[in-house]
């Protein structure tokens, strides 16, 4: 079936490569690896599974977890939100629709107040918890693309931008720059698509690494972050893919998607061609096909 999907999507042309980010504007747009990974470790690959790219938003997921099981569901709910904007993800408007509010951490002014939160104000700490909670969920020790980093700080204007709105708002603890820097660091980690299947994975199994065997984080933290995910994943597309697909998901502007089935597991996709709102285009293709064929829609009752 996996197999199937690649097959079906592979030559799939549509939508373009990020041009936002310079380096990322070099990625090969046929690159296309897809990769099951159930929640008790086993895995289907087909294609580029083992190509490098960064993690970029799909980071959010996992941070957001880990601040969660720092912080807390009551503290995350109000100082983050769980609401979907409907606005692209490097909105700056979203301030203006609750007072100054981040609105959800799947959105990259959320996701700069998460990334602030998790080292409780401390960029340094924040960035230890987030390097090694992260490289938990992927069963080994993730390393930062200088070279994406290196290209994204110094194009990273709007992200400083809602770093020093969040602070203006008194939203943001310590000095916002830094907590940017974090936040772009953690977009920088290098991932294949088999990482993030694992990632989701972790997820599935209610916060344990499948691999590992190693807790990551607690049940309930697992539940709450795939339901921001199920809210706020694609961002202004999030309503459409839980209308189509049914399933939690994250996607990242490299063109990663990583969709969770609750108890069975997750699929991570990598194709780079993304659409108007930045979801990659034959992910999105080929995790739509496997959830109507496995019957994983978790709105279905049959
Ligand atoms: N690092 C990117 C940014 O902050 C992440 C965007 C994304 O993957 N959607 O703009």
């Amino acid at each position: 079936m996996v197999i199937e999907a690649h097959a079906r999507y592979r030559d799939h042309a549509e939508g373009s490569v990020a041009d936002d980010i310079p380096v990322l504007g070099r990625a090969d747009p046929s690159l296309f690896g897809l990769v099951v990974t159930d929640a008790a470790g086993g895995s289907h690959v087909v294609g580029d599974a083992d190509v490098a790219f960064p993690i970029q938003s799909i980071s959010k997921l996992f941070v957001y977890a880990l601040a969660l099981e720092r912080h807390g569901h009551d503290r995350l709910r109000e100082v983050v939100g769980v609401n979907n904007t409907g606005l692209p993800f490097n909105s700056v408007m979203v301030f203006e629709l609750n007072a100054g509010h981040p609105m959800n951490p799947m959105v990259n002014a959320g996701a700069i107040a998460t990334t602030a939160l998790l080292g409780d104000g401390d960029p340094g700490r924040s960035w230890e918890a987030l390097s090694a909670g992260l490289s938990l969920f992927a069963g080994r020790e993730l390393e930062v693309d200088r070279e994406v980093y290196a290209s994204e700080a110094a194009s990273n204007d709007r992200n400083l931008a809602l770093g020093r709105v969040l602070r203006g708002y008194g939203r943001l603890e310590g000095p916002s720059d830094e907590h940017v820097d974090a936040y772009t660091r953690q977009c920088a980690l290098s991932v294949t698509a088999r990482d993030i299947a694992l990632m989701g994975a972790t997820l599935a199994d209610g916060g344990v690494n499948p691999v590992t065997g190693l807790r990551v984080v607690s049940e309930e933290v697992a539940r709450d972050a795939l339901s921001v995910a199920a809210a706020a994943g694609l961002y202004e597309r999030s309503g459409e893919w839980l209308f189509e697909i049914g399933l939690p998901a994250k996607s990242g502007v490299a063109g990663c998607i990583v969709a969770v089935a609750p108890g069975k597991g997750a699929v991570g996709a990598f194709s780079p061609p993304l659409d108007a709102a930045g979801n990659s285009v034959r992910s999105q293709l080929a995790i739509g096909f496997l959830s109507r064929a496995m019957g994983l829609n978790l709105f279905a009752s049959a």
